[in-house]
């Protein structure tokens, strides 16, 4: 594996670094003492054994004294703000879940929605929760194409979206969608009426009643169904049931170090499962109240939204902090950011350079955490309280057990014991946010598990102290004159380079060495892609990384190809330049949008 080329000195941390007492602060003693069911019996539940997110989520809160707090706070791209408090929030879901029995849906059934991050989306996904119904968002940036796929797949019953996107996507599959009874569109009523097959929502709305008898649904009834991002092939369709609210809420507490008076930012999409789990439900069932921008990425934007709204919790991307890093700190120092005191990033391995870039732009750095659609919570974390080793993706959460595997021809597998050892990070089923299945692909759910393990499909490694360490996708790893390389390791070094802004590394296959190591690499505005810069780039990372471990080949490019969720897509770069059929490209970005 890679050397330690990139600067991984441990941030230490003390009190002085955290504003308010953390929530994890004995580590050990905090996994030692951790049971399900105590984190259980810190939500409500419903009569009988029932759970419903909704409850959790809404209606505990809006029947106590945090009823008038805000739950959620919409920015509109053009200024406007819209405020819900936790008592709005309850009713507004209420009235939802009264639509849809009106309509005659089932519970079960699934509601989709096809819309940015406009209020109605959130209102949709809990009054779907409440009534009992499946929730399934579609990120809004998705061509016809990825609609009708999920819908099938999903069969979806019911669609929210606005006019203006039904218009342009969804009109012209309504016959390719026999199952979708109903298309709920959100705009101007003679807008609607002019479509034929769609429905009001807001004129349902204001029709249905106020009061809603919350579904008594038990903690394995299904709640989501998530799509994958699709970085690795077609995206799965991740069922999610109720009680993976116990794992949203603990985790918030953990991980996010929620505490009552938190004004929390999570900049991801609804469309993608951090949007839910952590745009929508972990927060509000903390009680805490949420901001959500609706216009796409923007530096000066987001540094406004942090100052203005007062943000003290921020939940972003690895591919965020790097176009914030490419605009530049003096920008940062503008901004009156002091009230900010917690920043966290998944979706991808965040880059050291990013974590120690958190430090010197915003005084803290920047906690990785890791998870996926199908664990449906965070389940390793760097945390408030604890030392942030620059790269590693931390310590497993209080409940979580992970473990670096090894599988053997014969499909056992075994626990590697010894630190430093690369393998496959796995994780021992149970926990409550775990997928129960990908929706009609029952063999490809039963081949993530072996012997009493959930496989997560990831490389990794566990120090002697129990970080872990991303080494790749176990698709992506390369494999070099008998050397294991992982992208990341590659890709951190050059994004040292003061004059890189992206990289996406893949192996490029070679009859001797089996694959040789080669690098995408954007550029930041001020440098020109010249072959003396090449030089210099494949110079820098020999000296960082070695020579068996550093590119061999360097192209510059644009953009480093992405997922709409900001993941960079190696299969996409890998089948460019061998040539090859490019896959499912239902996900992949094709401007700048919302991450
Ligand atoms: P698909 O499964 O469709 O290929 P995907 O794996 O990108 O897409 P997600 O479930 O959104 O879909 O992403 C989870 C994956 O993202 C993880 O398995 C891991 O590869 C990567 N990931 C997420 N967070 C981190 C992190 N902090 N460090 C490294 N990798 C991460
Ligand atoms: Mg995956």
């Amino acid at each position: 594996m890679a050397g330690a080329a990139v600067n991984r000195k441990p941030i230490a941390k003390s009190p002085r670094d955290w504003r308010v007492a953390p929530n994890l602060l004995d580590y050990e003693r905090t996994r030692a003492e951790f049971s399900w069911d105590a984190a259980r019996r810190a939500l409500d539940g419903l009569p009988g054994g029932g759970l419903n997110i909704a409850h959790e989520a809404v209606d505990r809160h809006a029947a106590g004294p945090r009823r008038d707090r805000l739950a959620l706070r919409f920015l509109a791209k053009r200024g406007a703000v819209r405020d819900l408090t936790y008592a709005r929030l309850a009713v507004l879901t209420s009235r939802f879940a009264n639509v849809l029995t009106r309509l005659g849906v089932a519970r079960g059934d699934r509601v989709f929605a096809l819309a940015g991050r406009i209020p109605e989306l959130y209102v949709a996904a809990l009054g779907a929760l409440k009534h009992g119904s499946v929730f399934c968002p579609l990120f809004s940036a998705f061509g016809p194409e990825p609609i009708r796929q999920r819908m099938t797949i999903g069969d979806g019953r019911v669609l929210i979206t606005t006019a203006a996107l039904y218009k342009r996507k969804v009109a012209e599959l309504r016959s390719a969608l026999p199952g979708l009874k109903h298309a709920l569109l959100i705009g101007a009523p003679e807008e609607i009426r002019a479509l034929p097959g769609t429905l009001d929502f807001n004129r349902l709305m204001d029709e249905a009643g106020d009061q809603f008898a919350i579904a008594l649904t038990k903690p394995d009834d299904l709640a989501l169904l998530h799509f994958t991002s699709g970085t690795t092939g077609t995206p799965k369709g991740a069922m999610h049931v109720h009680e993976a609210v116990v794992a949203h809420h603990m985790t918030g507490y953990y991980a996010l170090d929620f505490h009552p008076d938190d004004i929390f930012w999570c900049t991801a999409d609804p469309g993608w499962v951090t949007g839910s789990s952590y745009g929508i439900i972990a927060p509000l069932t903390h009680g805490v109240t949420s901001v959500i921008d609706e216009a796409d990425f923007d530096a000066e934007r987001w540094y406004g939204i942090l100052q203005d709204q007062g943000v003290t919790v921020w939940y972003t991307a690895p591919t965020a902090v790097r176009m914030m890093m490419k605009v530049g700190v003096e920008v940062v120092r503008k901004y009156d950011l002091r009230r900010l005191r917690f920043i966290a990033s998944v979706g991808e391995p965040l880059n050291p350079e990013a974590v120690l870039w958190g430090r010197e732009a915003f005084g803290m750095p920047i906690h990785d955490n890791w998870w996926q659609t199908e664990t449906g919570g965070i389940m390793i974390a760097n945390y408030l309280a604890m030392e942030v080793r620059p790269g590693s993706m931390g310590r497993p959460l209080p409940g979580i057990d992970a473990a670096i595997v090894h599988r053997g021809k014969d499909g056992a597998v075994a626990e590697v014991d010894a630190p430093d050892v690369e393998g496959e990070l796995a994780l021992r089923p149970g926990w409550p946010s775990m997928f129960r299945g990908y929706l009609h692909e029952e063999e490809r759910y039963r081949k993530c598990f072996a012997d009493g393990w959930y496989l997560t499909g990831d490389l990794a490694r566990r120090d002697a102290d129990g970080y872990f360490w991303f080494v790749g996708r176990a698709d992506d790893v390369i494999k070099s004159s008998g050397h294991l390389i992982g992208p990341f390791e590659v890709e951190s070094a050059l994004l040292e380079h003061p004059a890189v802004a992206e990289a996406g590394v893949i192996g490029k296959p070679d009859p001797v060495a089996g694959e040789v190591v080669k690098a995408f690499v954007s550029l930041k505005a001020a440098y020109a892609a010249d072959d003396a810069l090449r030089r210099e780039l494949l110079g820098f990372a020999r000296k960082r990384l070695g020579a068996v471990v550093a590119p061999k080949e360097l192209d510059f490019v644009a953009a480093v190809p992405k997922t709409r969720s900001g993941k960079i897509m190696r299969r996409l770069l890998k089948a460019r330049e061998l040539g090859l059929p490019e896959g499912d490209l239902s996900t992949v970005e094709t401007g700048t949008e919302a991450l």
